[in-house]
């Protein structure tokens, strides 16, 4: 590659950039190392080049109409394509460079993966400057030097820089904080929401980006002292009658019931679903309560396995609470997300400390408060209020478990965190289900099934249906009716009953369905319906259809969370089979067919924890939920669901 001359300047602002890459202390010397791979490229150069928002902005515009992956994907493995593209194909400038290299950092997930793709944001110069520069730099030490100085991050990168003698520091991290927020567009949909710097949360409303209101985050000292009061509340909890904590859990519901309508209002307010989708999922939860209460009971109950008699051992169960439980919660389905781990967790007798996700703060902030109005102790169930910080800060502190619900990226990193500690996770992850249409059913009404499962909830659900395989006898017709049914939704007011598709939740999703359509229609896809934001305030999103699509298209292959979907013709079931296999998720698959065997066979080929014949998106207090590969450990709802808090213990009778 020629023209890589980075100024100090410039290589501090992308050590900004890279910087928010890191989410652990473990990640940051990592990502200090390469910021200083590129200082020791600019030692004795007076700056170049200035980045300002438009330099990045005019970057990230020439990298797209570079169709950057399409040629990385078209060639196979990864690193050597890279190389191979931006060395001799693409020619990128300076400021393309930088940040192609933060936009492959920022999708690190682990420190080894970070570590992984600095080597292959180095392989993107010339070899001679990467090596050069990594000689210079072992010389150095800078890794090691920051691994042996605690304190403060911003510190210990600045006085380094200083030592490196590569710049002046001062000015460095306000002058690159504008073009931080320039990188935003490509976030990916499973990255986690980028840490508060203020102490309080500022709730808006996704349908109108308006203030609703500011929530004061829970400090980690803070976080400390309440796990250390539930652990003292949770013995007396536990140890009270069953009928006890089910009357408390009884009470709630019924104070839930009774307020069913200003909870739906506040999730419709902070998370944008339609107000009947809000109010239908208030009115399911009750039900799941209702569940929990006449079924946990049962459970708690010691089991015999052989009576003691003479000459033989007696053997028998008993089932304790697991203690103290972390219940770190998404936002999509506020109330059945909270409620499947809290309700059985605090019936089996354990304390919880429940983090709602940042976009649903009130919804969770009133659950707690009516369960304290119902008689739960106010230290056996506690919020912890902010976003990812409070929640790692949470995994981290002294508790017994934790379930999370959430993204594959931020799951694997509270399994790394509660391996340290090797504490139970339990881990609801996303999802990529695929629906395959068959031959055999009316069009028009698979059509209808197909795009409800796709398209509630604005699509921002993890059992949404997010790939459409369709018979190649029925494709014209399906198709035909499907792109009918989804452009006459009502798009608006979220707070109106006519409505039935809402703004999206997270701003930041926008520009993952952008990236995700770009990518798809770089690659050949063709959009049959929307395919663009709308043009007003808030997170506002056309439904969208594509075709022509396939499975290298990020549309097909990750969790697209929103209401775009892509239609695809297969030739007949073995082929469907194999398309909807096509996914690392495995939380379920649909399949619409006049043939209930055929269904069975099909779904039953298939590595998914939920199988749909002529349904999808959707979950049963009486089954368990259970992702499998990327979606998920462990499970949830059924009577699998409520064991997951206790714990068992095993009695050996002699005598
Ligand atoms: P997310 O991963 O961004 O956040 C989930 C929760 O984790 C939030 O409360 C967040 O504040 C917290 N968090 C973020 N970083 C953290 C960290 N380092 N340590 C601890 N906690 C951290 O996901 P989201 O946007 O809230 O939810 C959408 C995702 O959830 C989708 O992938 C969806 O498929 C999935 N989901 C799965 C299920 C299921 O049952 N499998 C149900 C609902 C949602």
């Amino acid at each position: 590659m020629t023209d890589l001359t980075l100024s100090g300047e410039e290589a501090r602002v992308l050590g900004c950039l890279m910087e928010k890459a890191v989410t652990t202390p473990d990640h940051y010397p990592l990502s200090v190392n390469a910021l200083m791979n590129a200082c020791n490229q600019t030692t004795n150069r007076e700056p170049v080049v200035a980045y300002d928002e438009s330099t990045i902005e005019r970057a990230l515009e020439a990298l797209r109409d570079k169709n950057l992956s399409r040629r990385v994907r078209a060639t196979g493995q990864r690193v050597v394509k890279h190389r191979h593209v931006i060395d001799e194909t693409l020619q990128l400038t300076v400021p393309e460079f930088a940040v192609l290299g933060v936009l492959l950092l920022r999708d690190a997930q682990t420190p080894g993966e970070l570590k992984q793709r600095t080597e292959r944001w180095h392989s993107f110069r010339s070899l001679d400057d990467v090596e050069q520069a990594l000689e210079r730099l072992a010389g150095r030490g800078y890794a090691e030097q920051l691994a042996r100085r605690p304190g403060q991050k911003e510190a210990r990168w600045r006085t380094l820089i200083v030592e490196g003698g590569v710049a002046p520091a001062e000015p460095a991290v306000a002058a690159a904080a504008p073009v931080v927020t320039v990188v935003e567009p490509v976030a990916r949909v499973d990255e986690p929401v980028p840490e508060p710097a203020a102490r309080s949360l500022d709730i808006r409303n996704p349908a109108s980006g308006e203030p609703i209101r500011s929530v004061a985050v829970t400090e980690d000292g803070e976080t400390t002292q309440k796990v250390a009061r539930a652990r003292r509340s949770q013995p007396d909890w536990g140890a009270r009658p069953y009928e006890a904590r089910a009357s408390a859990v009884r009470a709630f519901r019924e104070l839930l019931a009774a307020e069913a309508e200003e909870c739906a209002r506040i999730t419709t307010e902070e998370m944008g679903k339609p107000i009947t989708q809000s109010r239908n999922e208030v009115r399911a939860v009750l039900d799941r309560v209702d569940w929990n209460v006449a079924h946990a009971g049962e459970l708690l109950a010691p089991r015999t396995v052989t009576e003691s008699s003479a000459g033989a051992v007696g053997e028998r169960i008993t089932y304790e609470p697991v203690g103290v439980v972390a219940h770190i919660s998404a936002w999509n389905y506020p109330y059945f997300v909270a409620l499947n781990s809290i309700v059985p967790a605090l019936l089996t007798g354990n304390a919880v400390l429940y983090k709602p996700s940042e976009h649903a703060t009130l919804t969770g902030l009133r659950l707690v408060d009516l369960m304290h109005r119902s008689g739960v102790p106010v230290d056996v169930i506690q919020t912890i209020v902010g976003a990812g910080p409070a929640g790692a800060s949470l995994v981290a502190a002294d508790v017994d478990m934790v379930c999370f619900t959430g993204s594959y990226a931020t799951g694997r990193r509270v399994a790394q965190s509660a391996a340290e500690r090797l504490i139970w996770v339990q881990l609801e992850l996303g999802g990529n289900d695929g629906a395959y249409v068959a031959d055999d059913v009316d069009a028009d009404t698979a059509a209808l099934a197909v795009a409800e499962g796709a398209f509630y909830n604005g699509g921002q659900s993890c059992s949404a249906v997010e790939r459409i395989y369709v018979h190649d006898a029925i494709f014209e017709a399906f198709l035909a009716s499907f792109v009918d049914v989804v452009s006459g939704m009502r798009v608006g007011d979220p707070t109106d009953d006519k409505t039935e598709l809402g703004p999206l939740a997270r701003t930041a999703q926008l520009d993952v369905l952008d990236a995700q359509i770009a990518d798809a229609c770089s690659l050949g896809a063709r959009v049959v319906c929307g395919g663009e934001r709308i043009d007003r305030p808030g997170n506002w999103f056309a439904p969208t259809v594509l075709v022509d699509v396939h499975g290298a298209m990020q549309l097909m292959r990750e969790e697209t969370f929103g209401p775009v979907i892509g239609v695809q013709r297969v030739h007949d079931d073995a082929d469907a089979i194999a398309k909807l296999d096509e996914s690392d998720y495995g939380l379920g698959a649909a399949v619409f067919t006049s043939d209930r065997a055929r269904a069975e066979r099909i779904l039953g080929a298939l590595d998914v924890g939920n199988a749909y014949w002529n349904t999808s998106d959707r979950s049963s207090v009486r089954l368990p939920w259970a992702g499998r590969r990327h979606s998920g450990l462990g499970v949830s709802m059924s009577d699998s669901g409520v064991r997951t808090f206790l714990r068992e213990k095993s009695w050996h009778l002699s005598g």
